[in-house]
Parts: C-alpha cells; structure tokens; sequence
C-alpha cells in the first residue's frame, strides 16, 4: 500500500487579472466547468491506477479563484476523490475564496459538499489599496463574507498583501490593530513582490526597501495578537492550515489541474511531478530533504532531522550560529526570529 498523499487542486479562473499577480491564473468571464470536471477527473483516475487507493489527509482548491467554480462541481471532485481514495476521517478541504464570489448560499453548499476551511483573500481593509492592488472586491464585501464564514463550523483564514509603495510602519500597526479587532484565528501576510509580467512589473513603482520591509515584517510579528508559525502565517495553536502543514513537514502531495505541482512516493522513491502526471521524474532522497529543510525552517517548529537531512546539513555551522539556528530536545532544527529574516542566506549556508 502506497502511503497517503494529500491532494492540491488548481482552479485557474479568475473574474479579472490584478496587478501584482504572477500566479497561474487567467481572467475568464464564463469557464467551461464541465470540461474543467473533465479533466480533473481524469486526472484523478490517472492517479487512483498509479498509488492505488491510499489515505487521503487534506484537499487544498487554489487559484485563481476556486469560489468561482459552481458547487456540483466541486461537489463532483469531492466525491471522485472519495471513492477512489480513502479521505481520511479527520480531513481538512481548503477552498480559496475571493469576496464578491461567494454568498451564503454558496458558502452552505461548499461546506455541505465537505469543505471545512475557507481561505478568503482579503488583502486589504482599505478601498483605495484594493483599488491599488487591482481587487475587484472592496473592504464592505470582505468584512461580510468573513463574519458570515465565522459563523458557520469551520476554519477561517485571511490573505492580506503588505509592503505597498509607501507604506510604513506605521500603517502596518494600524493594518495589524484592524486585523486584530476582527477576532481571526488564522491569518496570512505576504510581502508586495513586484513580478515582471505583471501591470505592477511594468510600472516603476516606489517599494519600500529591504531594510523598511524588514521593519514592516517585524512589527507585524509584534503587534499581531496572533502568533507566528511559519515565514508569512499566523494563528491559534491548532487553527493552522493542515495541509501547508503537511506539505512543509515533507509529506508526500499530489498536484491536480494545469500547472499544479506535486512530490510523489512509491516504493520509498520519490517523484516530481507537475500537472496530470505528464512529468514525473525521480527525485533523489537528497533533493527531497534539501526541499524539506527549505520549507522545514520557514516554520516556527523547524524541520525535522532524519538521516537524509542529517547527510546534507552542516551541523558546524549549527553549532557556530546559535543566534540564528537551534537544535531541540526532539531533534528538530529550528530558525531563531533573528534567523528568519535571512533564511535564504542561511540555508545556502547550512546545506552541503
Ligand atoms: S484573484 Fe488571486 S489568482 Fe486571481 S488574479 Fe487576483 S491575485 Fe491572481
């Protein structure tokens, strides 16, 4: 039997393009959602003759904007999956949604057909940055698809984008004050990135610099009331998103939907693979611990040391830096918060 895998979807509609967005995702007023079924559904069944019927912990639907998709087709996927794979019993479906895409209606059918987490990006609080930003939605439609998601008996999480041009510190403290009084338990902050390809790319806008940045991520974790567990997420303890998680820790993760990338265990051997199987190459088990130590030390909890990852870290310069790496009692390498603002540094260091 092979071992479980969790599964990523990739819904790549959106109701129109925004100027920062460099994700696989195009704008499209009416998708053709029966050939989209289609072809995820073969794709599931590539996979169920592949790994054969294994445990399934978590779904994640990404986008794009998967809120756009109609509620039997997600419906459908579900139930697919379901009865080629075993869906573990205690599993989280993440359903990304963008406000002004989803009502309660939809949000009751969505959470009737199995998802259990919604992930709303919000981005902003303030009509002129989403304007800024390109958001179809404004602050009035995110406030009310987050009150009524917070409702309903699931989990409930927020994108929001910092580090606009001229923003400060002290706009991250009042976004953070505002973000507090909304009571989340989960929350993603990503830094503005300026991706060429993008409107933003061809635009010579002013960023803030990496020094303001820096400040700008600090005093999100200061004045956050939420606390930190990985590089840009935030929540309780136990509302953390399951399947990122899993993925971090080095699970294995099947990718489904144009583009969609996934990392594949058969037989203790390990695959990349990006779209329906159509590329599946052999991923050696140094490559593999190299990608677990790269996602491992962006969460708080750090990576877990198994003899692969034992093989490739220089436990020298652990030794040498304990202000920016530690290593705990259960045998895992964690990132000190000084350590966090240059991993990318540090682990072309730390890695052989
Ligand atoms: S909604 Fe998300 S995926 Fe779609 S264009 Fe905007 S940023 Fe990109």
């Amino acid at each position: 039997m092979n071992s479980p895998h969790n599964i990523y979807i990739h819904v790549p509609f959106c109701v129109s393009k925004c100027n920062y967005c460099a994700f696989f995702s195009r704008a499209c007023k009416e998708p053709d959602w029966t050939e989209y079924e289609q072809r995820i559904i073969q794709e599931i069944n590539y996979w169920e003759k592949k790994l054969g019927r294994i445990s399934i912990p978590t779904i994640f639907f990404g986008g794009g904007t998967p809120s756009l998709m109609p509620t039997k087709v997600f419906d459908n996927i579900v139930s697919k999956i379901n009865s080629a794979f075993n869906l573990n019993k205690d599993f989280e479906i993440t359903l990304e949604a963008n406000p002004g895409t989803i009502d309660e209606q939809k949000l009751n059918d969505f959470i009737i057909a199995g998802v259990n987490r919604l992930s709303i990006g919000v981005q902003s609080l303030d009509d002129e940055k989403l304007r800024f930003l390109g958001r179809r939605h404004d602050a009035k439609s995110a406030l009310k698809i987050l009150k009524l998601a917070s409702h309903k008996n699931i989990k409930v999480s927020a994108d929001f984008i910092y580090g606009l041009p001229e923003e400060t510190v002290k706009d991250i403290k009042k976004i953070c004050a505002d973000i507090n009084s909304l009571g989340l338990t989960h929350c993603s902050m990503y830094e503005l990135t300026i991706e060429p390809n993008t409107l933003f790319g061809k635009m010579n806008l002013n960023m803030p610099s990496n020094e303001e940045m820096a400040d700008m991520y600090d005093a999100i974790d200061k004045n956050l009331k939420l606390p930190r567990y990985e590089v840009s997420n935030y929540a309780v303890p136990g509302q953390e998103c399951l399947h990122n998680l899993n993925v971090w820790d080095g699970q294995p993760y099947i990718g489904i939907g144009q583009g969609a990338a996934g990392r594949i265990l058969i037989d203790n051997q390990w695959y990349e693979q990006i779209g329906g199987g159509e590329r599946f190459e052999k991923l050696s088990s140094t490559a593999r611990a190299e990608e677990r130590i790269i996602t491992g030390l962006r969460q708080v909890r750090g990576v877990f040391l198994d003899s692969d990852t034992e093989k490739i870290i220089n436990m020298q310069y652990v030794q040498d830096n304990p202000d920016l790496l530690q290593k705990t009692s259960d045998n895992r390498l964690i990132t000190t918060k000084q350590g966090m603002l240059f991993l990318d540094e540090l682990i072309l260091k730390l890695v052989r």
